[in-house]
């Protein structure tokens, strides 16, 4: 089958991939700001290459959703029913996975790679894919950096299974201390899970355990300070993200946003924040400080609306249903279940995902007046 992709067709290779734009300010993000035009040669495609886009972006770390499903309800992520969950024919099989992880790490330059979804623990291989996935190597023979995206039920069971399978790293979602409003917000009673998973992935060696929280207007909007008072006393590193628009449809109000700069006023005025070195940050999202007095303690800040990072986006997407995505709010897929379920071998899979990181955006254009949310929520596209 022939991949869809933003260019119609597989470009063709006739010279050197671009050079990679100086590291872009946060603030200044976007390629067409930070390097002027699109690299020339926008045909170009070097067989052996990375995934390089237009403006001389490199994909290096895979975000995999092993689910669209979830046992969670976060307002803003999905309506309180749920969604049309994939049809289970059309969600790619483990040797899949593994096949595309692999033909992502032996051939396009993937250094990173972190599964979500939807809920990745509900996936009952993850162990295995873990494992495979560690196993692997880049062709200059480095191990392959594993992490994991989890609203963490049920991790207190598998945290040890999931370390020895290999997992590097876990990311927990966490946006409430308080119990009441956690059920509000994840539409579940579920919070002491949350906390036992948290436990566990700590004790497991998992770690640095990250804690990740969306702020909600009028939900839970003072509680950036409790939450890093929280986080230092037990050794996760916190980090705010921005509400995106990628939730249930008109879910998202710009003005109704939790904003960077309100959450970095309200934890500057309680915390002495000492913002990391310049050009520290690399392609991370999150603009990160260290807490004075707490040797190695750290908080983050994702500004995805207000302060945008895609000058420095070094992501390759693959959704649940094996489709490629150059970016959350590309509104663009292409599909590489298509291709290895009709027998394509692996340059032909990896010709396919060159084609569809050439294509990515500058940006991800919400400011911009025709800004169109993505027809997939965040959950199925894979946070
Ligand atoms: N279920 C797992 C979890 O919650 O960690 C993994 C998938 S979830 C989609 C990944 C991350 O996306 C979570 O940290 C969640 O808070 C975040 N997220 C979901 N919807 C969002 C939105 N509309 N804006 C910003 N972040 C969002
Ligand atoms: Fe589920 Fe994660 Fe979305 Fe919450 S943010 S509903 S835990 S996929």
């Amino acid at each position: 089958m022939e991949p869809v992709t933003s260019r119609g067709a597989v470009p063709v290779v006739i010279g050197p991939a671009p050079a990679r734009p100086a590291a872009a300010g946060a603030a200044d993000a976007s390629p067409a700001r930070a390097g002027g035009q699109p690299a020339r040669g926008s045909s170009a495609r070097l067989r052996g290459d990375g995934l390089v886009d237009r403006w001389g972006r490199v994909a290096t770390d895979l975000r995999v959703s092993l689910t669209d499903r979830c046992n969670l309800r976060c307002t803003y992520c999905m309506p309180a029913e749920g969604l049309a969950w994939a049809p289970d024919e059309t969600v790619l099989k483990d040797d899949e996975v593994v096949r595309l992880v692999r033909v992502a790490v032996e051939r396009l330059g993937v250094r990173e790679v972190r599964f979500t979804g939807g809920e990745p623990l509900l996936r009952r291989g993850l162990e295995g894919i873990v494992a495979a996935t560690a196993a692997l190597r880049t062709p200059d023979g480095a191990a392959v950096g594993t992490a994991l995206t989890t609203n963490a039920l049920g991790l207190d069971k598998r945290a040890r299974s999931l370390a020895a399978a290999g997992l590097g790293r876990v990311n927990v979602s966490l946006d409430s201390l308080d119990r009441e409003r956690f059920a509000a917000i994840t539409r579940r009673d579920r919070l002491p899970d949350v906390l036992a998973g948290l436990r566990a992935a700590r004790d497991a060696g998992l770690g640095p355990v990250k804690v990740n929280a969306v702020l909600v207007r009028g939900v839970n909007d003072d509680e950036a300070v409790p939450l890093l008072a929280w986080a230092l006393e037990h050794g996760y590193h916190l980090r705010f993200i921005e509400q995106m628009p990628l939730g249930p449809a008109g879910s998202w109000d710009r003005g109704d946003l939790v904003t960077a700069r309100e959450i970095l006023d309200a934890l500057t005025a309680a915390f002495d924040l000492v913002a990391e070195p310049t050009g520290a940050r690399g392609a991370a999202p999150a603009e990160t400080w260290t807490v004075r007095g707490r040797p190695g303690a750290t908080v983050g800040v994702i500004g995805s609306v207000t302060r945008p990072f895609c000058g420095a986006c070094d992501r390759t997407r693959l959704t649940a249903d094996g489709q490629v995505r150059s970016c959350l709010f590309a509104r663009e897929e292409s599909d590489l279940r298509g291709l290895l379920r009709g027998g394509a071998d692996d340059d032909t899979v990896a010709d396919a995902w060159r084609a569809a990181m050439w294509g990515k955006k500058a940006g991800h254009g919400i400011d911009d007046v025709g800004f169109l949310q993505p027809a997939r929520t965040m959950s199925a596209i894979g946070g």
